[in-house]
């Protein structure tokens, strides 16, 4: 496994590798668990080499306090990684992607930006719009994977593709999750045990309104998560919403021919986790 710090070396070491080779890419922050893995793994059977990227985008946090409470666990990533024969991980600095102007793009991603998460971190799509693209210009892969936990953001980053005529295939990977249903997430390893304990009541709530879907309506379906966790000791709902998958605009009743989501944004304390599911079949 080869790990580059910087981009001009891992430009350079492409260059001369990937004649004939598809390149599969994936952007992570690190904290590496099996949810990234997942998307390794499929990189890997889809292309002839694998590029992971391991960066904390300090764009894309609306709040300092979280940006440096996101958990760094390089070593031990690199570790996993080597576990699963990645094949090239790109480790940049800050300094290193943003020289000494850490600012943003701005974006018009069509309105998605302005829904659910945008709507509670104010700027974190462009970030995430800025970063991805640059990391696009440096690896130009041929398939990029992206998780469906972070569903919004995948919906983003298939917009940023298109609007900017960037030559990748974008995939959606499925949510892994631990087995009593919480999404795998960087962050869990910020929650005291109570807080672990409650935090699979999220997707709890998630396979409840699936059930509902279709039988009562969206806003009796609100009303009734917003009144569970009312009473929850350890997790503050943020968001639930229902929206269309391509629009992510919050929806009042279901339409045949459009595929919907439910989304949950909650706090255990600070530590924010948010999860989805797909709804109808
Ligand atoms: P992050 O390091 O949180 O920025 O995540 C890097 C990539 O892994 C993103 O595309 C996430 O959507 C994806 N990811 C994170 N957690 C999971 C999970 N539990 N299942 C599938 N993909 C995930």
């Amino acid at each position: 496994m080869q790990v580059f710090y910087n981009s001009k070396s891992i430009k350079a070491y492409l260059d001369t590798l990937i004649e004939n080779k598809s390149i599969g890419f994936v952007p992570t922050m690190g904290a590496l668990h099996h949810g990234h893995l997942s998307l390794v793994e499929q990189a890997k059977t889809e292309n002839h080499l694998v590029v992971v990227s391991i960066f904390v985008n300090p764009t894309q946090f609306d709040k300092k306090e979280d940006l440096n409470k996101y958990p760094r666990t390089i070593d031990l990533d690199l570790k996993l990684l080597q576990t699963i024969n990645c094949d090239m991980v790109f480790i940049p600095d800050v300094e290193e992607m943003y020289h000494q102007n850490i600012l943003a793009e701005h974006f018009d991603f069509g309105g998605i930006e302005f829904e659910m998460e945008g709507k509670f971190r104010k700027g974190h799509f462009d970030g995430v719009g800025t970063i991805v693209k640059r990391f696009f210009e440096i690896i130009k892969p041929h398939k990029a994977y992206f998780g469906e936990k972070d569903f919004q953001q995948l919906q983003i980053v298939k917009k940023l593709v298109e609007i900017n005529n960037i030559p990748v295939k974008i995939i959606g990977c499925e949510i892994f999750r631990e087995e009593d249903g919480l999404a795998m997430s960087s962050r869990n390893i910020r929650l005291s045990e109570k807080q672990r304990k409650a935090a699979p009541f999220i997707y709890e709530i998630l396979l409840e309104a699936k059930k509902k879907f279709g039988i009562i309506s969206v806003d009796k379906i609100k009303q009734l998560v917003e009144e569970q966790f009312a009473n929850n000791e350890y997790l503050k709902l943020e968001y639930f919403e229902i929206a269309c998958e391509e629009s992510l605009k919050p929806v009042n009743d279901c339409q045949e021919k459009r595929n919907y989501r439910a989304f949950i944004a909650v706090f255990a304390n600070d530590v924010r986790l948010i999860d989805n599911i797909r709804l109808g079949n």
